[in-house]
């Protein structure tokens, strides 16, 4: 008896992932939309369980957000995990969405997510993956999602590496001591990716030797805005802010002022 066919009825599949399917699914009893996500492969060995669970265990550690996906359970079945989510309307891939955002626009996306590293690495949970692809919105609210690569910052070792093209150069050298930071620097990448409106090239923004402050000219953007992205790409993770810093810059005060 299948726990996922008795309880849902499957509207459409929404989403492919490397690993996963996600569905958008009806609760039968509840009444209630929900995205429901399976593993693509049967999850047989110890370690291939042990890495999917991460997943699920550091959603149901952090607990609810609003700028975090909602977890609301998860299961076996057979050899095949499934996670019941927050439905959300969309991800913010540059592939779907082909829309250039603004400044203020991106401000309040940076903002949110920002919020989001805030409240997990409070909770000494560093996500690994961050990218627009992971960024997704409800009801124009930005939320976090896809924690398929998420650990803890200090055991200093990623479970799985995220989309190199967001991944700062300490990452490739194996230097895992500043996870916290990692997650800053994809942030900037997504965040510069949104405003470019097309999608990095495969060497992702490593490759703009931003040491030598050659951040590619973002025109009509103010100095303070790419300022702040060239220093939360530093290819130094100490000199990048941390996300209080990040969420407590004043350049959130007049911009989000509506
Ligand atoms: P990858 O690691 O390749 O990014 P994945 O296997 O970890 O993928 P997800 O990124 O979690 O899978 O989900 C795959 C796709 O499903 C997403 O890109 C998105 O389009 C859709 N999706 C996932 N979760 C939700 C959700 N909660 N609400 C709406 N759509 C979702
Ligand atoms: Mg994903
Ligand atoms: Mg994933």
């Amino acid at each position: 008896l299948s726990r996922y066919r008795t309880d849902f009825h499957e509207i459409e599949q929404i989403g492919i992932g490397n690993f996963s399917n996600v569905f958008k699914v009806l609760k039968r009893i509840d009444g209630c939309l929900y995205a429901v996500k399976h593993s693509t492969r049967q999850l047989s060995q110890e370690t291939e369980r042990r890495k999917a669970l991460m997943e699920v265990q550091a959603l149901a550690a952090l607990g609810s957000y609003e700028n975090i996906v909602g977890y609301y359970s998860s299961w076996f079945e057979n050899e095949w995990l499934y996670i019941q989510m927050e439905l959300c309307d969309r991800s913010l891939s540059i592939n779907k969405a082909n829309t250039m955002f603004t400044e203020g626009q991106v401000l309040e996306v940076l903002h949110q997510v920002a919020k989001a590293l805030l409240f997990i690495h409070e909770r000494g949970i560093a996500h690994l993956d961050v990218k627009p692809d992971n960024i997704y919105v409800k009801n124009g609210v930005y939320k976090l999602g896809d924690f398929g690569c998420a650990t803890l910052i200090d055991k200093s070792l990623p479970i799985e590496e995220g989309d190199a093209r967001y991944m700062p150069q300490e990452i490739l050298n194996e230097n895992y001591d500043h996870l916290d930071k990692v997650d800053i620097f994809s942030l900037g990448a997504s965040i510069f990716e949104l405003i470019r409106g097309s999608p990095l090239p495969e060497s992702g923004c490593k490759s703009f030797n931003l040491k030598e402050g050659r951040l590619p000219l973002l025109p009509g953007h103010s100095l303070q805005f790419q300022n702040l992205l060239k220093v939360m790409m530093d290819p130094d993770p100490v000199k990048r802010p941390s996300a209080r810093e990040l969420v407590e810059n004043p350049i959130f005060d007049w911009a989000l002022r509506k």
